[in-house]
């Protein structure tokens, strides 16, 4: 990138972050220009890269969004961190995100929610008509497509890089599940969390793919080099001349249940239309069924909660994260101090989904939630193996592993079962983050995240527009998923969608 788009880039960041509250913090210009000078010459050389506020970086402090690491800066650079240094990108911002990436909206960051710059008109917080970036991404995905960055990290847990794209109108790859290094990114749910990648370009989205994809020793959970070696197999496989115009032959289907009763009318235009185009580059459509799919959301938040009480026990204000004011706190015991420093440092929503995760472990409700819920996670993998075409390239192939010729390569549908809510809605007081609505946005992201696999969040367009105010001209996205490790065939077909 040339010295002068990227002193544009930097400044528009400085200027319109107080409005949109895309970023957490920023370098300043004089800091960007230095690193720019020592920039290695690589893939990324010169490109403004903006990192979620879970990746710990040396350069700006590391929060969560979260008052209990509002004044943390971390030792170390994060592997994904590290590796996008090395390629010679200048990572310029932490961006805005839900506290700890829970949350749908970003109305739950210590730092006040980002603001969607992509509608009709790029309304103020005050105004009735501002709406969410998205959840917990919205940073990231907010400073992508208002141009304060070209590329930016974000993370998916159940949907936090998918649907904050979707609602932004940029695309967001959620990767296989263990492609990416988690070494340094703050952790929500171990078995779920992905490094996500966010640009308006899917070709970025690839050049950064191929940047971050490694084996790192340092997360017990990165996908072994035999397994990255069978994806090379299957992708030789897999036919190397589907290309973005054409998609010969090219199975994708349609699940039968993800078009739930609260999926709004008015991204269905937008969606049918991206069909037509596959089908028009050659794609073969057909339904599919993933009977399980009404439970993804509950199994998720029980899973998602419970592994949350674990990884957040850390931050008790003492080895980690932000003491208890003094005077709060009750001298006379050490575990007074944690809970002030607990209940000072975590928001609303964390606390919730804290009491929430560590009932589900009590002994009490262990089988009838914790347990459970794994067996749904155990069905839903399961129902997505059967309809698709390769096995997954994480099972050593035997004997016993063939392929399935009736199966498909991918599976599309809406990304959001609507457009971006409002920031504050005039009919009620509830605001969206403190719903029940809130949860139900990921229920399209969640089975995904339950089975590993990538999913692809690309722009088809934007909103039909409702009588009732649902929004007009808001983005719509849809999403592209396939078996574990077919990350490269789900972007290829996301360049179709463009
Ligand atoms: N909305 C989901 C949650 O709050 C997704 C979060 C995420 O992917 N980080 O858990």
């Amino acid at each position: 990138m040339l010295p002068r788009e990227l002193t544009a880039i930097i400044e528009a960041a400085h200027r319109l972050n107080p409005r949109l509250a895309a970023f957490t913090s920023l370098l300043s210009p004089q800091d960007v220009a230095l690193a720019f000078n020592e920039a290695p010459r690589g893939p990324l050389h010169g490109v403004p890269v903006a990192v979620k506020d879970v990746f710990c970086t040396t350069q700006l402090p590391t929060t969560a969004a979260s008052r209990m690491l509002r004044d943390y800066t971390s030792p170390f650079d994060a592997t994904v961190v590290k590796r996008l240094r090395e390629a010679g990108a200048l990572i310029h911002g932490k961006t805005n995100m839900d506290e700890f990436g829970m949350g749908s909206t970003n109305l739950n960051s210590y730092f006040g929610p980002a603001l969607n710059p992509s509608g009709p008109h790029l309304a103020k917080v005050e105004d009735g008509e501002a709406r969410v970036a998205g959840g917990s991404s919205g940073g990231s995905a907010a400073a992508v497509a208002a141009g304060l960055c070209r590329i930016a990290l974000a993370s998916d847990t159940g949907g936090s890089t998918r649907l904050p794209a979707a609602y932004c109108g940029v695309a967001g790859l959620k990767p296989s599940y263990g492609l990416l290094s988690r070494w340094g990114m703050i952790a929500y749910a171990s078995s779920l969390d992905c490094v996500g990648i966010m640009a308006k370009e899917v070709g970025d989205v690839r050049t950064t793919l191929d940047v971050l994809s490694a084996f790192d020793e340092k997360d017990p959970t990165s996908a072994p080099q035999d397994a990255r070696d069978r994806i090379a197999e299957h992708d030789d496989s897999l036919s190397p001349t589907w290309t973005s115009t054409n998609l010969s032959g090219l199975r994708i289907g349609v699940p039968a249940e993800y078009f739930l009763a609260e999926l709004s009318p008015t991204v269905m235009p937008s969606f049918r239309r991206t069909l037509e185009s596959l089908q028009a580059k050659g794609a073969i459509l057909s339904s599919v069924s993933l009977p399980s799919t009404p439970l993804a959301l509950s199994a998720y938040y029980v899973l998602a909660s419970a592994e949350a009480s674990s990884n957040l026990a850390r931050f008790d204000g003492t080895r980690f994260g932000a003491r208890a004011v003094e005077q709060e706190a009750d001298p006379a015991t050490r575990s007074a101090l944690y809970a002030a420093s607990r209940s000072q440092g975590f928001g609303k929503e964390v606390q919730k989904r804290l009491l929430l995760g560590t009932y589900a472990l009590s002994a009490e409700a262990f089988d009838n939630y914790y347990l459970q819920a794994q067996r749904v996670r155990q069905l839903i993998r399961r129902e997505f193996d059967s309809i698709f075409r390769l096995p997954s390239p994480l099972i050593p192939p035997s004997s016993s592993t063939t392929s399935n010729n009736a199966g498909v390569d991918l599976i599309i549908h809406p990304s959001s079962i609507g457009v971006a809510p409002r920031l504050r809605p005039s009919n009620t007081t509830t605001t969206p983050a403190s719903s029940i609505a809130s949860y139900t946005q990921d229920a399209l992201n969640v089975p995904i995240s339950l089975a590993g696999l990538p999913g692809l969040s690309v722009p088809a367009g934007v909103s039909a527009g409702e009588e009732d105010g649902e929004g007009k001209g808001w983005p719509v996205g849809v999403q592209i998923a396939g078996q574990w490790g077919s990350d490269k065939l789900v972007l290829k077909v996301g360049e179709a969608v463009e």
